[in-house]
């Protein structure tokens, strides 16, 4: 098994990015600023926002946090969203997920500014990707492209199956892989809760993309050789050996493909690291398009 390291691979973005920062400081260029949105005490969310507020310091940039009560009614959402389109500090935010259920999802997503929405969940910047219009690209589906970029996997006419169709990483990841663009144009089929014929689609893949969160679902029996495996999804499993009481791992069995002449992505240390150095790709774009 080879390793597709995303944890080195987000590190030189991100030194990349503080690179940028740094020229930008000495041309005395305004430093992005990346805000986020958190609302209540999810606990992996606050270590969601957490981890991105690092990232932020690391590269130099400027970041707020604006968190509210899990009582914030839609209106007063809505009303903060207006106040942070309007912030000319801020150059991008992002609505951390999910939201409380009294909260409509779609309606605060779609008051971001276009021109703030660095996670590109606004349906006019989801809309232009699909087109294949420059944009802000989701955050984890960007990650991908870049390690299968950095990697140089050339997936131009390969059996691409993505797993999972969810609307922030399984549907723009099998529609970018399929566009006409350099490193995409591949043969992609979307497997979700509904398909059938699972182990076949997976032995016939060139590449699998995984993102469904069930904790180590894809096993080796299911894989055919020379496969490159992208594993986005995030669990906690109970585990008595760790001092936290639990450990996390991905859809795919790592253990179980040791022996396999495959390429992985780890988790913890594949495609979460390359999400957070995204999203500080899509704020340094965000903030040179206001020079
Ligand atoms: P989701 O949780 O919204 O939906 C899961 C998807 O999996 C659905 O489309 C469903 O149809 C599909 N699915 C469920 N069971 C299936 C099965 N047995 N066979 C085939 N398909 C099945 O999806 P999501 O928000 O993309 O999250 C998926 C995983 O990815 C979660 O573990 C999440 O934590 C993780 N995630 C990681 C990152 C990252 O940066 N690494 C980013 C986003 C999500």
């Amino acid at each position: 098994m080879k390793i597709i390291n995303g944890k080195k691979i987000s590190n030189d973005v991100l030194n990349e990015i503080k690179k940028h920062v740094d020229g930008r400081m000495k041309n005395r260029k305004k430093i992005p600023h990346l805000a986020a949105v958190l609302v209540g005490e999810d606990g992996p969310s606050q270590t969601y926002v957490n981890s991105k507020i690092r990232a932020c310091e690391r590269v130099g940039f400027n970041s707020s946090l604006f968190k509210f009560h899990d009582k914030i009614t839609e209106n007063e959402l809505l009303n903060e969203i207006t106040k942070i389109n309007e912030n000319k500090e801020i150059d991008g935010f992002i609505v951390q997920l999910p939201l409380p259920p009294h909260i409509d999802q779609e309606k605060i997503l779609t008051q971001v500014s276009p021109d703030k929405d660095v996670d590109g969940f606004h349906p006019l910047n989801y809309g232009k990707m699909t087109l294949g219009i420059d944009t802000f690209l989701p955050a984890t589906p960007a990650g991908i492209i870049e390690l299968i970029k950095r990697y140089k996997i050339d997936l131009s006419g390969k059996r691409c199956l993505v797993i999972g169709r969810s609307q922030i990483v399984g549907r723009p990841i099998s529609i970018l892989l399929s566009q006409n663009k350099p490193h995409a144009n591949a043969t992609v089929t979307l497997a979700h809760s509904r398909s059938k014929d699972l182990n076949l689609l997976c032995k016939n893949s060139d590449i699998i993309i995984t993102a469904i969160g069930i904790p180590e679902f894809l096993k080796s029996s299911m894989v055919s050789d020379n496969t490159k495996i992208i594993d986005v999804g995030i669990s906690r499993i109970d585990d008595d050996s760790n001092s936290k009481g639990y450990k996390i791992v991905g859809d795919v069995d790592f253990e179980d493909f040791n022996q396999r002449d495959v390429m992985i992505t780890p988790v913890p240390g594949g495609v979460g690291p390359m999400t957070i150095a995204m999203l500080l790709s899509n704020t340094l774009k965000a903030c040179k398009l206001n020079d």
